[in-house]
């Protein structure tokens, strides 16, 4: 998959690992414009850059998806519907039950396989190195984490028309438009600019 995005590249705003989530897919228009995913070891390899696994955990699951192709197929297809369902609550918010009843399969398959470990110090929920449903199974407990937060009513989604990314807004004002100001909000302010000279 050569056409698939650089990951080292990938965007880290949406300010919660959920939220993330739902923008490795960016939609313009309703089409999907970029998939930074796309496969199961891209998944793995994501959650790696964001420091959800180690090189060497991700090293592990990408040996048991070459030995089990249909079952790293049928879990990476399991992510997208995830990350859709993510998608549905944030947009339409809470009353999508068809996006609920996604999301509390995968949380209550979490659940049953979390056990506590120690790491960097401190007691962290783990998933089972050794099962490749391990990265969804993280995936879903970030997204129950999101949805029963008190910070679930500041998601808003970006601002630019081009741009699809959600994002918390956690800042004092609560007036936060763009996913990033850098990038989208400037990029807005240069198209008003530019309007308004042309008028
Ligand atoms: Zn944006």
């Amino acid at each position: 998959m050569t056409d698939l995005p650089d990951l080292q590249e990938f965007a880290w705003v949406g300010g919660h690992p959920a939220l993330d989530f739902s923008n490795t897919c960016e939609w313009v228009d309703g089409e999907v414009d970029i998939e930074w995913l796309g496969d199961y070891n891209r998944l793995a390899e994501w959650l790696r850059v964001g420091g959800f696994l180690s090189s060497g955990a991700v090293l592990e699951l990408g040996k048991l998806a070459a030995q089990e192709l249909d079952k790293a197929a049928e879990i990476y297809a399991d992510a997208v519907a995830l990350r859709d369902s993510i998608l549905a609550i944030c947009i339409n918010h809470p009353h999508d039950t068809a996006a609920l009843t996604t999301i509390n399969r995968y949380v209550t398959q979490a659940r049953a396989h979390q056990h506590l470990g120690w790491m960097n110090e401190q007691f962290v929920w783990t998933y089972g190195q050794d099962d490749l449903r391990m990265p969804l199974w993280l995936l879903a407990a970030e997204t129950a984490e999101l949805l029963t937060s008190p910070n679930f009513s500041q998601v808003l989604q970006c601002a630019a028309e081009d741009c699809s990314y959600l994002f918390l807004d956690t800042s004092r004002t609560g007036k936060r438009r763009w996913c990033d100001m850098a990038t989208c909000g400037n990029r807005a302010k240069a198209r008003r600019y530019s309007a308004r000279k042309r008028e």
